[in-house]
């Protein structure tokens, strides 16, 4: 597949170098007096005059950006496995249902009684995230998952400040995503990290060595990064809850069991859900996202406000409450992500959902089976819904992790997640998600399979992967510390 190259699309500015007189819209013939806006308005309001700035047709606009749209990679476009990501099919039903009127043109301040629909789905919502969790409560307000992480250290920093004692530490595994230790410090805890087992999971006695009095939460994955689930869990737990610490979940693995398992009988006191991943909604570029937090009863008093209660058949929005760690967010959080979430889990049912998670985790241990041999697997034990190898084997060649997933792009895929967990060298972490269809897992896996033999045949032509591409390799470090996205008019 060749695409486009980014060349041959101009910046918007040089669309009409010429400067011929175009224009997108037909306005009216103004009915009120022709005020020169200087004259009305205080000058620290007035904008200056965009020089040089092109006039287009509304076409050209719309096929600029389509074009642009186009030499990107996206979850429409073929498999997405970037591990750890979930990025899975938003089905267009959700679409649909977030631009309905009575959802999409709401104002967060309108009075309850106006907005009860709105109130019932998150109510709604809130139960199907119980039921899903077997947890007592929850909140729909953080925005992201690592923002869920931080409500649910928030909520426990400030369960621990009633009994007396907030205390300083909170323990997280090497194998964590990043941003379980940057939340721990942001609620002003120091992150103590806990090695692993041979086998990936945590290394209890190293835990309990670590778990004391000081200690005020455990972050924990499940299942966790390599895609191994923690078998055990409620020893975990019971070991944390003894010394008076509690036990965080981050639940962004939770693809991977829903419908097959309660945290809440694991002994969880928090665990944040990314609506995102694991519900669909668009995903991807930057947001928006959601992260609701399911809590235990402990936490229970500690919730967010606003948050939603219900009154027989009414709604009613809660906006103060002494006992809260307060708004995480403005009104109601990323409400119509909200709308998206719950469409995809009433269309799925609880039946469905099951089926979901069944269907990730084949796929999984599907390309896991296939892959083993050409890849190293420095974790070779079956996993749930993501499997990582790693570049060992072809690093002999040298050729590394980003060069296959250079390659990749050539063979029409997205690469999978790289570097990541830092517990393995040269990770390639895996996650197909139950979206593709059977055959493009197959296409998939031929695809890595062929890499892994032109790593044989001809080292050369991997590492100066991708070649079929619309830019080849960029600086990705320039790119990100000296970004450039203003156009400069050519001088003279
Ligand atoms: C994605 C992810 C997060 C962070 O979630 P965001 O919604 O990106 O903030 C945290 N932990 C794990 C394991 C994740 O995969």
């Amino acid at each position: 597949m060749r695409r486009r190259a980014l060349r041959d699309e101009p910046p918007f500015f040089e669309l009409n170098p010429r400067r011929t007189v175009r224009q997108g819209h037909l306005l009216p013939p103004l009915d009120v007096p022709d005020l020169d806006p200087a004259a009305v308005l205080p000058q620290s309001l007035l904008r200056a005059p965009v020089e040089d700035f092109p006039d287009l047709g509304e076409h050209e606009v719309v096929q600029h950006f389509h074009r642009l749209s186009q030499l990107n990679y996206a979850v429409d476009e073929g498999l997405y496995p970037l591990g750890s990501c979930t990025m899975k099919y938003n089905p267009r039903i959700n679409e649909r249902t977030a631009r309905l009127a009575g959802f999409a043109d709401l104002h967060p301040l309108q009075p309850d009684d106006q907005v009860q629909g709105a109130l019932a789905l998150m109510w709604e919502l809130e139960q199907a995230l119980k039921a899903v969790t077997g947890m007592a409560g929850v909140t729909l307000q953080p925005a992201a998952g690592a923002h869920g992480e931080l409500t649910g250290i928030l909520m426990i920093r400030k369960a621990l400040e009633a009994r007396g004692d907030a205390r300083s530490i909170v323990l997280v595994p090497d194998s964590a995503h990043g941003t379980n230790p940057a939340t721990a410090s942001f609620a002003g805890y120091e992150a103590v990290e806990i090695p692993s087992a041979v086998d990936g999971t945590v290394d209890l006695a190293a835990l309990a060595e670590l778990m004391n009095e000081r200690v005020a939460a455990v972050m924990l994955t499940v299942p966790n990064t390599l895609g191994v689930f923690e078998h055990r869990i409620l020893e975990i737990s019971e070991l944390v809850h003894r010394r008076g610490g509690f036990l965080y979940l981050d639940g962004a693995n939770l693809n991977a069991f829903v419908g097959r398992a309660l945290v809440g009988r694991m002994g969880a006191d928090a665990m944040h859900i990314n609506l995102h991943k694991t519900f669909s909604t668009p995903h991807g570029g930057g947001g928006p996202g959601a992260g609701p937090v399911a809590v235990s009863e402990a936490l229970l008093p500690h919730l967010p406000v606003p948050r939603v209660v219900r009154e027989g058949d009414r709604f009613r929005m809660v906006w103060h409450d002494p006992n809260s760690v307060g708004a995480m967010r403005g009104y109601a959080g990323s409400f119509l992500i909200l709308v998206r979430a719950m469409t995809y889990i009433r269309s799925l049912g609880a039946e469905g959902l099951r089926e979901l998670s069944d269907v990730a985790v084949l796929y999984a241990n599907l390309i896991r089976h296939r892959l083993r041999g050409a890849y190293h697997l420095k974790y070779d034990a079956p996993s749930l819904h993501e499997v990582v190898f790693d570049d060992s084997v072809q690093a002999t060649r040298d050729v590394h992790n980003i060069d296959i997933a250079k390659r990749l792009l050539d063979y029409g895929f997205h690469p999978p997640t790289m570097s990541f967990p830092l517990i393995v060298h040269g990770a390639l972490m895996i996650e197909p998600t139950e979206s593709p269809s059977p055959e493009e897992v197959g296409a998939f896996c031929d695809a890595m399979l062929e890499i892994a033999r032109e790593v044989e045949r001809d080292p050369l032509l991997v590492k100066s992967a991708p070649h079929d591409t619309p830019v080849r390799r960029i600086d990705e470090v320039r790119a990100a510390r000296a970004l450039k996205v203003r156009w400069q008019p050519e001088q003279g």
